[in-house]
């Protein structure tokens, strides 16, 4: 017999027999059926009170030993008992658990926001009050842009919305000195957004691209007056075989110092461009892919096939000098690594995700897999002769790299050691504009 039924059988067996025994002695003392009615009420008396009971039991918030019952509901005592001790028994572990990730993430070096599906703060991190300027009471439930008013922060999230593998948002902390780097994870239907504190990196940053800006700055004007006086002495002594080769030399080498100073003083001015917004201004880019074909053809100076191909689109946003220096770059690059009667091709259309691409393709040396990744290092070169040999200073693709990150893009290098380059640069759809 399973327990529910003999809960039940156990029951109307012993009612039965109460009933029966209060029937049988009211026929001795001359009024059965008011003993039995009786019994009957007491019975019921009896149940309404256990429910009462278990109602105040219930009703307590502290965890009571249950009262003292009879029959059923002596077990209906115990198993509630049984099964609440278990509840918070499970509550309390729960409760030490929430305490313990409440305290990691508190010592955690880093601000901590759990934002909801409309970007409305579900809780933060005590960090949060000293980088975001967040009080606990009253900024919980507000949307996040309300409170930290930042367009470049509000760009950044609109951003993710399209495109949740961004990178980081670098943005300085909107109530004291500190630069934060911000990442926001997605998880289910929530955002986690970690900001860390990069002032001290930033401050390396700076220091490092003052200092090659200051030296820069300071080797270019004793460079000119070297190289005046090499033009003049070149000019005095041209009679003079013996010095006139070593002159050339001095100045070749002279004039090879000046540009990677040059080079130099542009990396640090398109570095310290990065951490600003882009101006609205418009680049004309069918004009502008022309004007690098006839660039082109000048330095080939006939040795090449060279193509240009516009494309509808024809305005990019961004930069005109840094754009124009990072696709001159590209083509000079192609022009001196690729053999002479060799084809380059310059390339200017909307690819099919609607992204603009620029791409400068040659059929020249081409470059070895392992190469390929370091390139955009300043001063790595595949082969240093050469690259000097051509003019090179080694310091071309670093800056296309950062001119095309502060446009939003992505620079894609294919090639192949003897078939030729693809250097390709993506802008997303936002960069560009018809008419
Ligand atoms: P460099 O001034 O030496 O040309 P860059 O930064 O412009 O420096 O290029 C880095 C290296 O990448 C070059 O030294 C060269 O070896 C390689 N490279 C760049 N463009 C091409 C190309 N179109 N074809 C083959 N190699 C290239």
């Amino acid at each position: 017999m399973n327990q529910d039924k003999y809960y039940f059988f156990n029951e109307i067996f012993w009612i039965s027999a109460g009933l029966i025994a209060l029937l049988l002695f009211g026929y001795v003392v001359g009024s059965p059926w008011f003993l039995f009615s009786l019994g009957l009420l007491i019975y019921i008396f009896w149940h309404l009170r256990q429910l009462t009971r278990l109602i105040q039991w219930l009703s307590k918030n502290e965890l009571d030993m249950p009262p003292d019952a009879g029959g059923f509901w002596g077990d209906i005592f115990r198993h509630l008992y049984r099964i609440q001790r278990h509840n918070r028994h499970r509550q309390e572990k729960l409760v030490v658990l929430l305490n313990r990730y409440k305290e990691s993430t508190e010592a955690l070096p880093d601000a901590t926001i759990i934002l909801g599906r409309n970007w409305e703060i579900e809780w933060f991190n005590s960090k949060c009050i000293s980088y975001f300027g967040l009080k606990k009471n009253q900024d919980l439930g507000q949307p996040l842009t309300n409170l930290i008013r930042s367009p470049v922060l509000l760009a950044f999230i609109e951003d993710h919305k399209a495109d949740s593998n961004q990178h980081t948002l670098e943005i300085p902390s909107p109530d004291n000195e500190l630069m934060l780097s911000i990442r926001l994870i997605p998880y289910g239907s929530k955002y986690l957004l970690i900001a860390r504190d990069v002032s001290s990196i930033q401050k390396l940053k700076t220091m490092r691209r003052d200092f090659v800006a200051n030296v820069s700055h300071e080797l270019r004007t004793p460079l000119t007056v070297i190289s005046g006086y090499l033009e003049t002495l070149e000019e005095h002594l041209k009679d003079e075989p013996v010095y006139v080769n070593s002159i050339q030399l001095m100045q070749q080498q002279s004039h090879r110092m000046c540009h990677i100073v040059e080079d130099l003083l542009l990396l640090s001015t398109i570095e310290s461009n990065e951490r600003r917004t882009l101006k609205n201004d418009f680049i004309d880019m069918n004009a502008l892919i022309m004007m690098l074909k006839k660039e082109a053809l000048v330095l080939s100076n006939g040795r090449h096939k060279i193509e240009a191909i516009a494309s509808d689109i024809k305005w990019l946003k961004g930069d005109n000098n840094e754009l124009q220096s990072a696709f001159s770059n590209l083509v000079s690059n192609a022009i001196r690594y690729t053999p002479a009667g060799g084809k380059i091709s310059i390339r200017w259309y909307r690819d099919k995700n609607g992204q603009g691409c620029f791409e400068v393709q040659d059929n020249g040396e081409g470059i070895a897999e392992h190469h390929v990744k370091r390139l955009t290092e300043r001063f790595y070169r595949v082969d240093v002769g050469r690259s000097r040999d051509t003019g090179g200073t080694g310091l071309g693709l670093a800056i296309v790299k950062h001119v095309i990150t502060h446009h939003q893009g992505k620079l894609v290098i294919n090639s192949k050691i003897g078939m030729g380059s693809v250097f390709r640069c993506e802008f997303p759809k936002k960069m560009l504009k018809n008419n």
